[in-house]
């Protein structure tokens, strides 16, 4: 990787060349959450060809860096005291955070609030009982959607093992061996987009890539797919965020 840079009107905007293997004629131009612009190349692409594509889309660019960058500013570190927001399966909701001196009770949501009784009040005490409260919400409620899908698609005989598993920039995988793979933070996000991660792995026990017939496949069980897709990717630094 490189950095380089254009310029468009008064700005300058850095971008970074990441050569890929798997390319062979064009360049792909993206723009990643925190506003970072990544450009993929095909082996022995000339930089100022690479330079002349990205010149050419600068106005795309520059649109979508500033829109990271607006949804970036409203991402602040979480400081887990009351009154912050937590969200789950796509709603807010308020956490308040409760001292006690006896032995806490289990984290629990109770109508617009996530109670955590806690003992220190430590910023790392009450992060680690949300993220384990987390972690036991997104496993109940992914096995249920992967139990009911798998029900209703004839590729899949019984249901797949799944596990959980932080990744950094994916919602979930599919090993070669056929076991999902589903990342906790999703959980937070809203039904209809767990459903698409959730169809989009199972399709995967099908089809392995992403060729025209896994799309297709998914076309037909999960016809509103690219809506779900763009909530989840329009969602993904507060969802990410812990
Ligand atoms: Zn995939």
């Amino acid at each position: 990787m490189s950095e380089t840079a254009i310029i468009y009107g008064d700005q300058r905007i850095p971008y970074v060349v990441n050569v890929d293997d798997k390319r062979t004629t064009r360049v792909a131009i993206h723009v990643e959450p925190d506003g970072k612009v990544i450009v993929d190349a095909p082996p022995g692409f000339a930089a100022e060809a690479i330079q002349a594509a990205v010149q050419k889309r600068a106005r795309w660019v520059v649109s979508h860096v500033e829109d990271a960058k607006a949804r970036f500013a409203h991402v602040r570190p979480r400081e887990y005291v009351s009154g912050e927001q937590v969200i789950y399966l796509g709603r807010r909701y308020v956490l308040k955070v409760l001292p006690t001196l006896e032995k806490p009770r289990a984290v629990r949501l109770r109508g617009n609030r996530l109670e955590v009784e806690t003992r220190s009040s430590t910023a790392e005490d009450v992060r680690s009982k949300v993220r384990a409260w987390y972690r036991v919400k997104a496993r109940d409620y992914f096995a249920k959607r992967i139990a009911e899908a798998s029900q209703s698609l004839p590729w899949i005989v019984e249901m797949p093992p799944f596990r959980l598993l932080e990744m950094n920039k994916q919602w979930g995988s599919c090993s070669a061996d056929g076991q999902v793979i589903l990342n906790p933070h999703l959980v937070k996000a809203p039904r209809e987009c767990i459903e698409y991660v959730v169809m989009h792995e199972l399709a995967h026990l099908k089809y392995h890539d992403h060729g025209p017939e896994f799309w297709q496949l998914l076309d037909v069980y999960s016809p509103q797919w690219r809506q779900s897709k763009g909530v989840l990717d329009a969602m993904v630094e507060v969802l990410a965020n812990d």
